[in-house]
């Protein structure tokens, strides 16, 4: 098989292109120079306005479908990227048979339409598949401890489905299969309401109001920067790594700090005000990236503070034009 070293000349098909991971990949892969990048998207937590700005760019399209349903596009592909799914919190609460869904029949149907087109298939897995980890930091030959029952699990279980589904497309169908594991990732497109913590920080800083810290706020998370993780993705599909592999920034903080970097890069805000501890939330997460570094080299590049303006500048200008993301 001929590695590829870039996405250019490349017919690309990204399933949950409208949101907001799937519209930095576009726009990430046409930059490349990708002859066709198709985003297909059923626009349940994705948003159109998301990829305006690719509309007319040579090679773009925009596709319709719920990928539950079924899957069809036509002409040549050589890659898809499955990054269709409710993500946060909040939204795979209000749409747990959704999310159980697109993890589950629609990865395979995106697994089929990469095995009809002889294209290599990249699976947008995530950290939570982790659970509420007993090992830290998580490498990637860690299994998890995931509540199989609890309010997250619609998300953490399909997502770990769509992993054993697309081993099993790689193992004994042939396809050439990729797993990213994403840890908590951040930047412009966001949804101010999708309930994470970083728009609801950044939300809470720009209106003057009190950052609302879950539990006591020790919990930790890691973030990295969309650009950072778009290029680590872009890296791993242009490889020939079959098992999972971990994306994410290993700087890791405590819920109490990263308000505190929220309040310095946003130059304001209120105080920190303690809210109840969703169940199952996570007390730590990190990743380990030592694969991500040897198979990719690839490492996250964006420093917190400098990914924090960028976010902060995004959601002002949104809110200056009087739209909400
Ligand atoms: N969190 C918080 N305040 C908020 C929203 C979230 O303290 O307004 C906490 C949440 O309890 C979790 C962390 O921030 O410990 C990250 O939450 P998020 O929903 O962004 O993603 P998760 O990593 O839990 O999927």
């Amino acid at each position: 098989m001929t590695i590829q070293k870039s996405m250019k000349g490349q017919r690309v098909v990204v399933l949950g292109g409208s949101g907001f991971l799937g519209s930095h990949l576009c726009e990430r892969v046409l930059g490349d120079g990708a002859v066709r990048v198709v985003s297909v998207d059923n626009y349940i937590t994705g948003n159109a306005d998301n990829v305006a700005h690719l509309r007319g760019r040579p090679g773009f399209e925009e596709l319709r479908q719920d990928i539950t349903e079924g899957l069809s596009v036509d002409g040549p592909v050589d890659y898809v990227f499955n990054m269709a799914s409710p993500a946060s919190p909040i939204d795979y609460a209000k749409l747990p048979l959704e999310t159980l869904r697109v993890g589950s029949v629609g990865t395979e149907n995106g697994l089929k339409l990469a095995e009809a087109k002889g294209a290599v298939f990249l699976q947008a897995s995530t950290s939570e598949v982790y659970g509420d980890p007993l090992v830290h930091p998580q490498r990637e030959d860690y299994w998890g401890n995931v509540n199989p029952i609890g309010p997250r699990a619609c998300y953490d279980e399909a997502k770990r489905y769509a992993e054993a589904l697309t081993m099993v497309y790689g193992r004994s169908r042939g396809v050439k299969t990729r797993i990213v594991r994403i840890f908590n990732t951040y930047g412009p497109r966001m949804r101010l309401n999708d309930g994470r913590v970083v728009p609801a920080f950044v939300g809470q800083a720009l209106r003057g109001e009190d950052f609302t810290v879950f539990g006591d706020g020790t919990q930790t998370r890691s973030f990295c920067y969309a650009r950072d993780l778009i290029d680590g993705i872009v890296r791993l599909a242009l490889s020939d790594e079959m098992e999972p592999v971990n994306i994410g920034n290993p700087r890791e903080m405590t819920m109490i700090q990263f308000a505190e970097a929220v309040r310095a890069a946003a130059g304001g805000g209120g105080k920190i005000v303690h809210k109840p501890l969703p169940k199952d939330d996570p007390k730590q997460r990190q990743p380990d990236i030592t694969r991500a570094r040897q198979l990719l080299g690839w490492e996250p590049r964006v420093p917190l503070e400098e990914g924090l303006r960028e976010t902060i500048a995004w959601f002002r200008s949104v809110a200056a034009r009087g739209s909400t993301p």
